[in-house]
């Protein structure tokens, strides 16, 4: 139940052109997840960054770069306070479509 009103509320961010409204409903996510003591899946902690906790929409607020061909990997730079690091694409992850 929990896990899947944070599914919900990511997919929204994603989608949401708002930036603010974005990250309101991104941290309602990790809200949710801490109250109910729910893991986040993998795909989902991929899109807070690590330093700063800000919910990151690849393409918007994060620049992505994809490695040399044949890795599945992608730089991500945090766009508020510039931190970098890889993001593993994983062949199960659907959120990169949403
Ligand atoms: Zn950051």
């Amino acid at each position: 139940m929990a896990r899947e009103r944070i599914e919900i509320l990511v997919a929204g961010a994603l989608k949401e052109q708002d930036a603010a409204l974005a990250s309101r409903r991104a941290h309602l996510a990790k809200k949710i997840a801490m109250r109910h003591r729910v893991r986040m899946p993998y795909e989902i902690r991929q899109l807070y960054c690590k330093k700063c906790k800000a919910f990151i929409v690849p393409g918007r607020t994060a620049r992505v770069r994809v490695g040399r061909s044949g890795t599945k990997a992608v730089r991500v730079t945090c766009a508020l306070c510039g931190h970098t690091y890889r993001k593993v694409i994983s062949k199960s992850s659907h959120y990169k479509d949403l």
